[in-house]
């Protein structure tokens, strides 16, 4: 194989996938960050006047190029991570974050880049391009560009030991989940589970040549089973199992908490800042820690009314059910049974009017007709699995604006969850309009057989929040890729998905989409209200958990972290990682203790498979959930009064959020399209309903 035939740097806009293998990553992303790394040195090297286009420009152009090489392969390792991607991926992964972390501790290209944000051209700048520069300049600041040499060299080396650490927190997740298997033998123990997933669960003994049902802890298999099982003990088995997962064995990640939290907090100091959500949250909505935990300590004190409710009636439906001691296990269970007695409605009911190809349609004919973007599909043989497929984006002039690949189901490589990721930002430029290209990803109930993908509405509102995200990223009309597209703060990043999801619950939406896969008959009107009836059912005990993971969030990283690294000493090196990873489990079991109706729901938290907070992007930023909610339903405020397919109101949203991306600060691009600042009254409107009595 030659550098020349390697698929990953093919250049072509619609990335190879089916050529790449295992191998082609470690040569392919070497030779792109030496490439890098050349440019970065000529632009050093420079000796004439800095301009915007010989050091801003050029060295926007050579990460955007880099981060386009290096994403199939980020990607591929989400979606088929086989042992030999990984350990390709695992050599490489250093390399690039090492490349990333060099750049702003590079002295010579920060004197280069202070010398033009001198310059009198600098001083000119307005715009997109102004605020790029502030922002370059801040990333450098961020970054430690500042710091003395020794400062320098513990800086990296503390984002490059971080950025193992991570990886490997998630992918002991991964392990651990695929690890464990249950046999059921006795079918009275699956009473209650729905008739599809004690199929998958038969299938998937079969395929093993066991006889039985066999149960595994993806999250399609786990959710039928906590929900609808009648056997209490296979219930507990399985929630156990579920959230017990790397807290001990071989893919233990209590270690892997303390470190990570010890590091995050050593960067924060490192840097200036008081603690690491400081640090996080300046260039956020939010500006600081203290912000984003008095935002979570309002909404915890609004909802505490709504969840004291919510709690008394799982309390009673308990008693009703003969079990003395509502316990973890329990909780879904018990909701499912008093959200069907009370509303007649279960997820499964919906099911059969969510065929995942009339729902993908539906929704493309949504934005079509709001946002004026046409979807089509096109057939291709550049994929990673044959469930893939391929979509164009145009505009209203026929203009292709972007592309996309869709993966929905689970396989056993594949990362859990659903996700939506970039791989080349385009935007205007010179020659014209560059189209953008992403991703999106789920984990959805497969097809069965002859039948079609058949949805829960919690999935339908899944698929259109990814592609809210696609679309923030495919219609970007933002010059600069780094302030383009999804490429924005954390706590906006989430406006334009969630907005997404609210069509959703619309009855001439859902009249769209929502039709019998095999009668097609429409989705009855006495369902629909039934829906909407139960909508609100259980909103403050849901949204007591989003506050307790926000804050808990804010805590650890705020309060706990600081303590670690100012105890660390006291520990052996041996002994350090383990102890005190017992001390972060301790600290979730304190801290969730005031969100919870007892011991055992506050003992069986998630820490140790918190992906979000110790191998994503929401340490510090678990909050930016509800943040970015209370905006979104604040935003279809202004739909619902002007009409929920309204064009004009579409085109608004486009032109002044949808399509700008980072190219100005977030409070002012809501501003533009609300005319006023956000509110939560819409958010607890739709998620609470009106005060209990
Ligand atoms: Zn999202």
């Amino acid at each position: 194989m030659t550098l020349a035939t390697n698929p990953l740097l093919s250049g072509d806009f619609r990335i190879p996938f089916n050529r790449i293998r295992p191998e082609h990553v470690e040569t392919g992303v070497i030779q792109a960050l030496k490439e890098a790394q050349a440019e970065v040195d000529q632009l050093t090297a420079e000796t004439s006047q800095p301009t915007w286009e010989n050091t801003i420009g050029r060295l926007e152009a050579i990460g955007a190029r880099l981060s386009e090489q290096i994403a199939p392969s980020t990607h591929l390792v989400t979606v088929s991570e086989t042992s030999e991607l990984r350990q390709a991926y695992n050599v490489v992964l250093p390399e690039i974050s090492a490349f990333w972390t060099s750049l702003p501790l590079n002295a010579s290209l920060w004197k280069r880049v202070k010398s033009y944000a001198e310059s009198e051209q600098a001083g000119q700048l307005v715009g997109v391009e102004k605020r790029h520069l502030q922002k370059t300049l801040q990333d450098f600041i961020r970054s430690g560009a500042d710091l003395a040499e020794d400062e320098k060299k513990e800086l990296m080396a503390l984002k490059i030991e971080l950025a193992q650490l991570e990886q490997k927190f998630s992918e002991n997740v991964l392990d651990a989940t695929a690890e464990y298997e249950l046999t059921v033998t006795n079918e009275a123990r699956l009473s209650g589970v729905p008739e599809a997933m004690r199929k998958r669960a038969e299938e998937k003994a079969r395929e093993k040549g066991i006889a039985g049902w066999l149960l595994t802890l993806d999250y399609p298999s786990v959710e039928p089973i906590i929900k609808y099982c009648d056997d209490r003990d296979l219930r507990r088995e399985i929630h156990t199992a579920f959230v017990s997962r790397c807290r001990n064995g071989t893919f233990d990640n209590r270690p892997l908490l303390a470190r990570i939290l010890r590091l995050r907090d050593r960067i924060a100091d490192l840097l200036g800042y008081k603690d690491f959500p400081d640090y996080v949250l300046e260039d956020r909505m939010a500006k600081n820690g203290e912000n984003a935990m008095s935002f979570e300590r309002d909404l915890v004190e609004r909802t505490r009314p709504f969840w004291t409710r919510d709690s008394e009636e799982l309390h009673e439906a308990a008693t009703q059910l003969g079990i003395d001691k509502l316990s973890p296990w329990d909780s879904a269970y018990l909701a499912e049974k008093l959200r069907k007695e009370r509303y007649n409605i279960d997820d499964e009911d919906l099911r059969p009017y969510f065929p995942l190809p009339q729902v993908l349609e539906g929704m493309f004919e949504i934005v079509r007709m709001t946002f004026g973007f046409s979807v089509v599909e096109l057939d291709i043989k550049e994929v990673w699995h044959p469930d893939v497929k391929y979509y164009q984006i145009l505009d209203e002039s026929g203009e292709k604006v972007g592309a996309f690949y869709t993966d929905w189901f689970p396989r056993k490589e594949k990362r859990q969850g659903a996700w939506m990721n970039h791989f080349i930002t385009g935007g205007p430029r010179n020659e014209g309009f560059a189209p953008h290209l992403g991703v999106i990803c789920g984990n959805f109930t497969p097809p069965d057989g002859n039948e079609p993908a058949l949805l829960t509405h919690r999935e339908v509102q899944t698929i259109f929040h990814e592609f809210g995200h696609l679309l923030h990223h495919c219609t970007s009309r933002v010059e600069i890729p780094s302030r383009a597209g999804i490429n924005v703060a954390w706590d906006w990043v989430e406006l334009p998905s969630q907005l997404m999801e609210n069509w959703t619950w619309e009855k001439e939406a859902l009249h769209l989409f929502a039709r019998h896969y095999k009668t097609g008959d429409a989705l009855p009107d006495q369902l629909y209200e039934r829906m909407i009836a139960a909508r609100h059912f259980m909103g403050g005990w849901a949204q007591m958990r989003q506050l307790s993971l926000g804050t808990v969030d804010l805590e650890l990283h705020g309060k706990l972290a600081p303590q670690l690294r100012a105890n660390a000493a006291k520990y052996s090196e041996e002994e350090l990682d383990l102890v005190q990873g017992d001390l972060v489990m301790e600290f979730g079991r304190e801290s969730f203790q005031s969100f919870v109706i007892g011991p055992s729901f506050a003992e069986l938290h998630i820490l140790a498979v918190f992906t979000h907070l110790f191998s994503g992007g929401y340490a510090a930023a678990y909050y930016s959930y509800l943040w970015s909610e209370v905006l979104d339903a604040d935003v279809f405020t202004r739909f619902r009064q002007e009409g929920i397919f309204n064009r004009d109101t579409g085109r608004s949203y486009v032109n002044s959020i949808l399509s700008r991306g980072d190219s100005a600060e977030p409070g002012a691009l809501f501003k533009e399209f609300m005319g006023r600042d956000p509110n939560p009254t819409a958010l607890l409107d739709r998620n609470l309903g009106p005060q209990p009595a």
